[in-house]
């Protein structure tokens, strides 16, 4: 096990993309290499030396898309993290642990009542706990949120980075639909990072169905092997043509028209629509992606349908020992949607990504 260094190396993000609306400039934004110094840890607080941090679309988001991030920049971003506590609450020296993407305060009445996940005061690393990311060496971080990795086997610790956000966001959005054994399940978004993982964790709860719809064929057929029973191509389709495809798998496979569980994955406008449309009789709208679109809908139709709109954020840590059980059982495959990179490679890996949502995941390793 590595001591506790002198300084953190980091790729700071030292200023986001800023674009001028009346000048039409673009001026990029800026990652940059640099050493912080390592922080007093306060009691309860532990140093993660990082074996792996994911990238996500809330990074880009951050990075080229105006989201501003609470700690204002230069700041690390990053916040798919897993890796080994070497400083700090001495009952976690040594383990290997996956650090929550959202660490709540437990202390407001949200965290008290159960709904911690969007705890108002909560801390996100790569936002909200000062400069510090997890495109690090190194990161502090509260001791108490931790999830411990135990029994991993041959699946690398840089891997498990991803079930801190993408493999864990999944899980709270099928608490909040009551997600049973037997229940009829739509994904919109199913390629995407986050979308797989809905359709494989609707499928390790006992969902007896599972229908995929996204854009990529390739990706498609590929989530037909995890967890997508049926898939939709939405290609240069309308949205009528999507729910009839819909309504044909239904009717050719026995399947009702009411009581779906539609999970919106996309959050584009697009996606928002096949998913409104699909909502029927006694049905729940998941809200799982985050997008800026104004997307109309006759909210009426809610009570003559006696069907709900739920949004979902995040995912209490008290779930992620489930969920990483769940992986390490094989229940949730991981491995098929990994690609690591070291994280020197940031400033390319975030252009590519940007341009193009790439096939796996992309977990950035420590190559200071
Ligand atoms: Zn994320
Ligand atoms: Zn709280």
């Amino acid at each position: 096990m590595a001591g506790i260094p002198d300084k953190i190396q980091t790729w700071q993000m030292v200023q986001p993309t800023v674009y001028n609306r009346e000048t039409k400039e673009t001026i990029p934004g800026k990652l940059e290499k640099k050493e912080i110094p390592v922080p007093e840890l306060k009691a309860g607080e532990v140093l993660v030396e990082v074996a792996g941090c994911g990238v996500c679309h809330t990074d880009l988001g951050y990075f080229y898309d105006g989201v501003p991030t609470v700690s204002k920049p230069p700041l690390t971003l990053g916040h798919e993290i897993s890796g080994t506590v070497v400083a700090g609450d001495p009952k976690w020296i040594g383990k290997e642990v996956i650090v929550p993407a959202v660490m709540p305060c437990r202390q407001c009445i949200l965290c008290k009542t159960r709904r911690g996940n969007r705890c108002l005061d909560q801390k996100m690393p790569g936002n909200s706990i000062g400069i510090y990311g997890g495109f690090s060496s190194h990161i502090p971080v509260p001791g108490i949120d931790l999830c411990e990795v135990k029994g991993r086997g041959n699946i690398p610790l840089s891997h498990l980075a991803v079930v801190a956000d993408a493999a864990t966001t999944p899980y709270q959005a099928a608490k909040r639909a009551d997600l049973q054994p037997g229940d009829n399940v739509a994904v919109i978004g199913i390629t995407g990072g986050v979308g797989q993982y809905v359709g494989q964790t609707a499928k390790a709860l006992g969902a007896k169905t599972v229908i995929g719809i996204a854009r990529n064929q390739e990706k498609l057929d590929r989530a037909l092997k995890f967890g997508a029973d049926f898939v939709i191509n939405s290609k240069d389709k309308d949205i009528k043509a999507v729910s009839t495809e819909f309504k044909d798998i239904c009717k050719k496979n026995g399947l009702p028209n009411f009581g779906w569980k539609i999970f919106e994955v996309t959050g584009a406008k697009g996606g928002q629509e096949i998913a409104l449309s699909l909502l029927g009789f006694i049905g729940k709208l998941i809200v799982v992606g985050f997008g800026m679109a104004k997307t109309e809908y006759a909210i009426g139709r809610l009570m003559a349908f006696d069907a709900e709109i739920i949004g979902t954020w995040g995912c209490l840590p008290e779930y992620y020992p489930i969920v990483l059980d769940m992986v390490l059982k094989g229940k949730i495959n991981i491995e098929s949607f990994v690609e690591v990179r070291p994280m020197s490679s940031i400033a390319s890996t975030f252009a590519e990504a940007h341009k193009v949502p790439p096939m796996k995941r992309i977990v950035l390793t420590p190559d200071f």
